[in-house]
């Protein structure tokens, strides 16, 4: 028996395995455009945006949808902001500079809380696009929205949020926060397979895409992807079985209720916090925090043996930290199918281990 308390893949559902048992059947046809528009007006719900909103279904990993979003709004020598707060924001910013836009960026030293003064030296610039992973995966650092909503008021710049790990783990509202266009990915927040990607944008980043001249690539061309699922189609084979766990999996969050949802998870984050926090030797993050992840910091170089151990004895999976930061740090998610049960004795059998080791 393991347990994935990583994101992602998470530990999956028993509902998501059941829709995996199924058949693949063929999807050129009304019954799989059904599928296709159900779960999209699902998500848009789940998401807080209108239903005139536009879903872009990918069959490609996060990082292409980050990539497919730069190559459908920026164009060559558009100046865009990006916060780089980690792995992920690093990312961001690389992708806008290979794809040819004045790409300046908010560096964060390693934990430093976001705050406005790191927005200071930019607000006189004009930008096509402020591009943030709103929860920096990599540290476990959620950005206060309000911070971005501030910088983008009153100007024309389009608010571009990477919400892959925060979306479905904590409180999230697109069209409330004036967000343009969201990225999300199957394998965090939704846990279900990963392997495909949603980009949504509202109605007015949906009339601001390139043509198809000037995106110069055919796979990523939204133009064919806004075209298609007018009638619940994708303009080329999607991956059709994770379709149907995304679908299957908003239901299952709709029958429950989002909030109670949200609460579930915040509940499991709550409870691991706390015995890490009363832990000698151990602490967490004092930043804001998604309830995706826990950073788990050691004032010793112990994470690596932590997480060895785990995996030996209990069948606990956890994500390490890269880096040399790896040897004092590694992070716990708390979405997937878990109990709070499971959880406090991961959150124990850390700090036991950690006061054997230390
Ligand atoms: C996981 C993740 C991604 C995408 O990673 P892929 O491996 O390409 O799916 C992007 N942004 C954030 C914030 C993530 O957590």
């Amino acid at each position: 028996m393991t347990k994935l308390f990583t994101i992602g893949p998470t530990e999956m559902y028993e509902v998501t395995k059941e829709t995996r048992r199924q058949d693949i059947p063929y999807f050129r046809n009304q019954d799989f455009s059904d599928v296709m528009l159900e779960a999209d007006r699902m998500l848009k719900d789940c998401m807080k945006t209108a239903e005139s909103s536009q879903g872009i279904y990918l069959t490609a990993s996060g990082t292409a949808a980050m990539e497919a979003v730069v190559m459908n709004l920026i164009r060559k020598g558009d100046r865009v902001l990006v916060v780089a707060g980690g792995t992920f924001g690093k990312r961001f910013s690389e992708i806008c500079s290979i794809h040819g836009a004045e790409t300046d960026v908010i560096s964060l030293a390693d934990m430093e809380v976001l705050e406005w003064k790191h927005f200071e030296p930019f607000t006189a610039n004009e930008y096509k696009a402020v591009l943030v992973n709103l929860h920096e995966t990599s540290t476990g650092q959620l950005y206060d929205i309000e911070l971005f909503k501030k910088f983008v008021a009153g100007k024309d710049t389009l608010l571009i949020v990477d919400a892959i790990s925060t979306f479905l783990c904590d409180d999230f509202a697109m069209d409330a926060n004036g967000i343009d266009a969201v990225i999300i990915s199957t394998q965090k927040g939704l846990c279900v397979s990963p392997g495909m990607s949603v980009v949504m944008m509202n109605e007015k980043t949906a009339a601001m895409v390139k043509s198809t001249e000037e995106i110069g690539n055919i796979y990523f061309d939204f133009n064919d992807y806004m075209l298609n699922m007018k009638r619940g189609q994708t303009p080329f084979t999607p991956a059709v079985g994770i379709c149907f766990e995304i679908r299957d999996m908003l239901k299952y969050i709709t029958d429950q209720g989002l909030e109670a949802r949200l609460a579930e998870v915040k509940g499991r984050t709550d409870a691991f916090r706390s015995i890490i926090a009363a832990a000698e030797g151990i602490s967490i993050p004092s930043f804001s925090k998604s309830n995706a992840i826990t950073t788990v910091i050691f004032d010793k170089p112990v994470a690596k043996a932590v997480e060895q151990e785990l995996k030996d004895t209990l069948g606990y999976f956890i994500n390490p930290s890269g880096g040399e930061a790896g040897e004092y740090r590694f992070r716990v998610s708390h979405v997937g199918a878990l109990t709070e049960e499971e959880t406090v004795k991961l959150a124990e059998t850390i700090v036991e281990i950690y006061n054997r080791l230390a």
